[in-house]
Parts: C-alpha cells; sequence; structure tokens
C-alpha cells in the first residue's frame, strides 16, 4: 500500500466519522477543498436525509414540512393554543405573527447536535452564513456556546447574534420569502396551478375561474386532487371513499388565503366560518392568515374562527 492510498483510506474514515458523530467542525480544517466552492456547509447534512429520528412529530404546523428532516433549525413553542415544533425560526416568526401572540418557553435545536435542544434564549446564533436557510434565503443557525458559534462564524461565515435579534430578523424577511416561497413549491410540483380542463372533483365546476377560493391536495401518490372552493375540499376530507375510487394518502392541503390569494398550508391559517360572504357554493370557509382579520371579519360578516383540524361538512354548512 502506497502512502497515498493510506492517505485516501484515512481521510474517508475521517468523513464517516464526521458525518456520524455530527462532529463536524473540524471538517473544513482537515479538508479545505471542501470549503472550496459554493455551498460551503454542504458538509453539515442540511437538510437531513439520513435514518436517524431527531423528533418524532411529523410536519411542521405552518409550512408542512417534516420535521426530522429539518431537525437542525427546528424550534418548540407554546402559546394559548397549544405547543408546537417548527422547522425553522421563519416558521416560529410567521406563526406568532399570524396568532398575534408572543411564543412562550421557546427551544432550538443545536444545528451541529440536532439531538439536542436548549432554551432560545440561552443559545447563540448565526445568521447569514453558507449554512442552508429553512424557509429562507438567510440561515439562523443555533449553537450552545459562543465558542462553538464564533468558530462556526470563522469557517462558514455570518454574525453571531442573540435569539431576539434571530427572530427579529425571521420577522422581517416574512413577506418578502412569500411569493419566493409559493414559487419554489410550484417549481417543485408541490403545487400545481389547475389548468381550464381540471374540475372540482366533488362539484366538477372548474377550480381555474375561482382564484380567489381554489383549493388543491397533493396525494402521496404524487397526484393532484383540485377543487373548487374550501366548501368541496372539506367535503372530500371527511369522505374520500365518496369520491375517488380508490383512496389515496392525502400528502399536504393547500387553500387559497382570503382575501389577498396565494396558495398557502392549509394547518397553519385561521378560517371564518358560517358568516354571510359566501363563496363559489355558497357557504365557505374562509382562511385568513391573521388571526386578528379573520376576528374583525367574524364581527363584521358573523360567524366564528376555527383551525384546519376543526373543520367539518357540518361546520362549514351551518349558519
Ligand atoms: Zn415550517
Ligand atoms: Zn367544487
Amino acid at each position: 500500500m502506497n502512502s497515498n492510498h493510506r492517505k485516501t483510506i484515512t481521510r474517508r474514515r475521517l468523513i464517516h466519522y464526521s458525518l456520524s458523530t455530527g462532529a463536524l467542525l473540524g471538517v473544513s480544517s482537515i479538508f479545505p477543498s471542501l470549503l472550496m466552492a459554493g455551498s460551503q456547509a454542504a458538509a453539515i447534512e442540511h437538510p437531513i436525509h439520513h435514518p436517524q429520528k431527531y423528533t418524532d412529530k411529523g410536519r411542521c404546523p405552518n409550512c408542512g414540512m417534516m420535521l426530522n428532516m429539518w431537525a437542525r433549525t427546528r424550534h418548540e413553542f407554546s402559546n394559548s393554543e397549544g405547543s408546537h415544533t417548527t422547522c425553522s425560526p421563519r416558521c416560529l416568526a410567521d406563526m406568532s405573527k399570524n396568532s398575534g401572540e408572543t411564543p412562550n418557553n421557546i427551544k432550538v435545536a443545536l444545528y451541529l447536535h440536532p439531538e439536542k435542544m436548549v432554551a432560545a434564549d440561552k443559545a447563540f446564533y448565526v445568521i447569514g452564513s453558507s449554512a442552508k436557510g429553512t424557509m429562507t434565503m438567510k440561515s439562523k443557525v443555533a449553537f450552545l456556546t459562543e465558542e462553538e458559534a464564533k468558530n462556526f462564524v470563522s469557517e462558514y461565515g455570518g454574525t453571531l447574534v442573540d435569539y431576539t435579534t434571530a427572530l427579529t430578523a425571521a420577522t422581517k424577511e416574512l413577506a418578502a420569502s412569500r411569493m419566493k416561497i409559493e414559487g419554489k413549491r410550484k417549481k417543485k410540483g408541490e403545487i400545481v396551478e389547475p389548468t381550464s380542463e381540471n374540475r372540482c372533483l366533488v362539484c366538477g365546476m372548474y377550480p381555474a375561474r375561482f382564484p380567489k377560493h381554489r383549493a388543491q391536495v397533493s396525494m402521496a401518490d404524487g397526484s393532484h386532487q383540485h377543487f373548487c372552493s374550501n366548501q368541496c375540499l372539506v367535503h372530500f376530507m371527511a369522505d374520500q371513499k365518496k369520491y375517488l375510487k380508490i383512496p389515496e394518502k392525502v400528502k399536504s392541503i393547500w387553500v387559497t388565503v382570503y382575501p389577498d390569494g396565494g396558495y398557502e398550508y392549509a394547518m397553519g391559517l385561521y378560517y371564518l366560518v358560517g358568516s354571510n360572504i359566501m363563496g363559489p357554493m355558497g357557504k365557505e370557509a374562509l382562511p385568513y392568515r391573521l388571526k386578528s382579520d379573520a376576528d374583525s371579519a367574524a364581527e363584521e360578516h358573523g360567524g366564528s374562527v376555527i383551525h384546519f383540524r376543526a373543520l367539518n361538512p357540518s361546520k362549514v354548512m351551518t349558519p
């Protein structure tokens, strides 16, 4: 065995060791070539594709992404609606803005040790490094100690900040990130605009003609089902067998935010039901982004405000 060969094996072992333990800070000093081009922090697997489980929570309640994949940037918090785990500080900021509530008991996963979570106000955040962002261009990743965070900055760039500064930055980016996120979801085929031929699976009307109310479901087999309105969507969700010959698992549900338009993940919104605002099929569940907007609409137009998980046909159809 010549010395070059031996060196290669040693390097491979080191890479394997580093990836399996998460002890990645040293990688760039051993392999400066890893940092030569493009996504410099690519050596750290984010999103995570390896089988290890870091959280048993399924999807981010705000954006629908799988939490285990995005475990390195996940946050936990509670408010009057319950306890939540989000994929990112971005979704924490979004849920706080939408609910109008200040989040409590916030915990953040450690970027290099995603199995661990610590109190967010004790963590050291690095924003804008070459680490890939979660739901945003500018990443915000957390570390246990100031030294770890400083080491990360010296290797991957970015700025060392505290939790409050990181959350403020995430909140400021919300408006600009929305269009980008919808564009990305369409590009990846998660959301597919209905064509002029697509019919509502429940009533047979054309969803493309109702841009303020249309909804869609992406199924586990990669297909999409379109609906003219949330009234039809809710009927489908309550009894899939009635509308599909071969029932299929639902992957994600996308609804049109009222009244601004644009598709959004259905679970994170506030629904006004029982109001006098009618949709394509009459009575409607109208999804608002801000709870305060939904509450104001209820005051003006009657009805009540509920979460998607509380929706069912009788809630939509009853005045
Ligand atoms: Zn999310
Ligand atoms: Zn319909």
